[in-house]
């Protein structure tokens, strides 16, 4: 990976609202690419093969594993997820900057693989708040709810670990400081040492 395109990580806890945030991301910055996860999970209404997921069985997730496919994967809620590593190359590879978002064990996993990357981590505005969010989605029973917030409290304690915090109150709040994120790493002087050597050069 070159210092001067990045690869955005964006992540945090189930319910926090991350794909909202990102879809408003998707539809507005048409210079960063998405990449489409590979999972077992059947999907959902709405939801295409290429489009959202790759919906892929559990034997052929396996076998990407054991092939070397993914460039993250994790086991979120009884689902396997994960990342294509061949898109993301091959995108970075052209200079393009690349968006993934991912779970919290996903993002640890990239960090220990890409350190170079720019982690974002979305928080809710409180407990309260994201036990309202889930209950409200009316997909879970109560000890499936239980269960995702003592997660949720698990995985906020790597937020320390990322680059930045978002704190999801209100979406387009949320996308407008995730776009201010990518702006200001993209004018990072690192990334543009070669453009200012060139310039000087010419
Ligand atoms: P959903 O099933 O609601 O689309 O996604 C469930 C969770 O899986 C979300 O937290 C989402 O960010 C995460 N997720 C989606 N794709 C990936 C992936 O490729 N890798 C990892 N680690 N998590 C993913």
């Amino acid at each position: 990976m070159n210092k001067e395109n990045i690869l955005i990580v964006v992540a945090g806890p189930s319910g926090v609202g991350k794909g909202t945030v990102c879809s408003k991301l998707f539809d507005k910055m048409d210079e960063i690419e998405f990449s489409v996860s590979a999972t077992t999970r059947e999907p959902r209404k709405k939801e295409k093969h290429g489009v959202n997921y790759f919906f892929v069985s559990h034997e052929k997730f396996d076998e990407m594993i054991k092939n070397g496919e993914f460039l993250e994967h994790a086991d979120v809620f009884g689902n396997k997820y994960g990342t294509p590593k061949d898109y993301v190359m091959s995108k970075l590879g052209e200079g393009r900057d690349v968006l993934l978002e991912i779970d919290v064990q996903g993002a640890m996993m990239v960090m220990a693989n890409y350190p170079d990357a720019v982690f974002i981590f979305i928080l809710p505005p409180s407990l309260r708040a994201l036990e309202e969010r889930l209950m409200s989605r009316g997909t879970e029973t109560s000890e499936q709810l239980r269960l995702r917030l003592n997660k949720a409290k698990e995985e906020m304690g790597y937020a320390e670990k990322f680059d930045y915090v978002v704190v999801n109150k209100d979406v387009h709040k949320a996308y407008e400081e995730i776009k201010s994120i990518i702006i200001s790493e993209k004018c990072k002087v690192e990334r543009n040492k070669n453009f200012i050597v060139d310039l000087i050069k010419s």
